[in-house]
């Protein structure tokens, strides 16, 4: 099967275009690689790494732009898409919101027009567990109420489910949105809260710990979600609409998480507390129950195995390239 991944060079998408490539797919990725993104040197390497020994084609093209966005789906014919480019984090679209606009909802936008035009068969996208907004009742089904973002990035990717929703109603496009928890492992994003604490612990720099470190989170490990999202690929079939949770329903406080991880690293952390940001919420947790009815697959990695794979990465990965890594990235928590 022909399968499109964008965001292929970001964290989820080289992990997928792999993983889809090892199952035997024809995969073909694409990424907007450019010239003034910080992380640059890091999606290149992802892409040495995990894409080429692969022999996934990599397509440079700003989905922002309707013709390229056409013309990636028209020329490779794909049965599938994955879509995961985007912009994520929550922190930045709170101080630069016009700056998501583009990414996640212009380039949605076009990838939904292209995926109707081609009759592309079916189209996952990423979603994310921000959608619930601040709630503290546990597990999150993926039909409770999802109308009060927190931030700008939430906002984005609710809009992304109203409009993949309203296409497969009117253009009869099959869409499965999912929703992803917090996904950490090897080659991840340095501007999520594991990787900036683990870098930071290991250069002996303080780390801030926001809410006295009490916020719940469902850490999921990429190969679970790779598993994931590679059954739903490759189901026949499947309904025109859904919306599934990806997570591993085991949320643990950001306190503990921490722990595991100075136990994964061997060395303790220097704590600086501050309080909650605008934008986080006190709690996210899946519910496994639809996504395991899809594709009996449940995300089930504990914390402390992915953590120390994790580690094992990064200290090759800093031995290698350490100039990759921005010295002072931001600490966020979670997209
Ligand atoms: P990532 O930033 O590593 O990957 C996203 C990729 O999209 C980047 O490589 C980027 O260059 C590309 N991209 C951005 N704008 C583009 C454009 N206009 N045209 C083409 N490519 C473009 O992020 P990730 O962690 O791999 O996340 C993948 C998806 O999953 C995103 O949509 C994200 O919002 C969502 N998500 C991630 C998490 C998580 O914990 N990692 C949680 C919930 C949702």
């Amino acid at each position: 099967m022909t399968i499109l991944v964008t965001g292929a060079a970001g964290f989820i998408g080289a992990h997928l275009c792999a993983a889809l490539s090892a199952r035997g797919h024809r995969v073909i990725g694409c990424d907007h690689l450019r010239h003034d993104d910080p992380l640059l040197a890091l999606r290149r390497a992802r892409v040495a790494a995990l894409l080429a020994p692969s022999g996934v084609h990599l397509v440079d093209a700003d989905l922002r732009d309707a013709h390229a966005c056409e013309a990636l789906v028209a020329h490779g014919q794909p049965r599938v898409v994955v879509h995961l480019a985007a912009r994520p984090g929550v922190r930045d679209s709170i101080t630069d919101p016009l700056g998501y606009v583009g990414p996640n909802l212009v380039a949605f936008a076009n990838l939904l027009q292209s995926c109707s035009t081609q009759r592309v068969a079916r189209l996952l996208f990423a979603s994310s567990s921000s959608v619930y907004g601040a709630r503290s009742e546990a597990p999150f089904n993926e039909d409770d109420r999802c109308d009060r973002p927190e931030s700008f990035y939430a906002a984005t990717k609710q809009a992304n489910e109203a409009m993949a929703h309203a296409f497969s109603r009117t253009r009869g496009l099959s869409v499965s949105a999912l929703r992803f928890f917090t996904v950490y492992g090897p080659w991840g994003r340095p501007d999520m809260a594991y990787f900036s604490f683990a870098q930071r612990i290991c250069r002996a720099q303080p780390i801030t710990l926001f809410a006295g470190g009490e916020l719940w989170r469902d850490f999921t490990y990429i190969d679970d979600v790779v598993e994931a999202v590679c059954r739903l690929a490759e189901r026949p079939g499947g309904p025109s609409w859904e919306v599934l949770n990806v997570g591993h329903s085991r949320p643990v406080q950001v306190r503990t998480f921490l722990a595991t991880l100075e136990a994964a690293l061997g060395r303790r952390a220097q704590i600086l507390d501050a309080p909650i940001q605008p934008g986080d919420v006190p709690m996210t947790c899946a519910d496994p129950a639809r996504l395991h009815d899809a594709v009996g697959a449940l995300p089930c990695t504990p914390l402390e195995t992915g953590l120390q794979r994790f580690v094992a990465w990064l200290r090759v990965w800093q031995r290698s390239q350490p100039e990759v890594l921005p010295t002072a990235t931001a600490q966020r928590v979670l997209a």
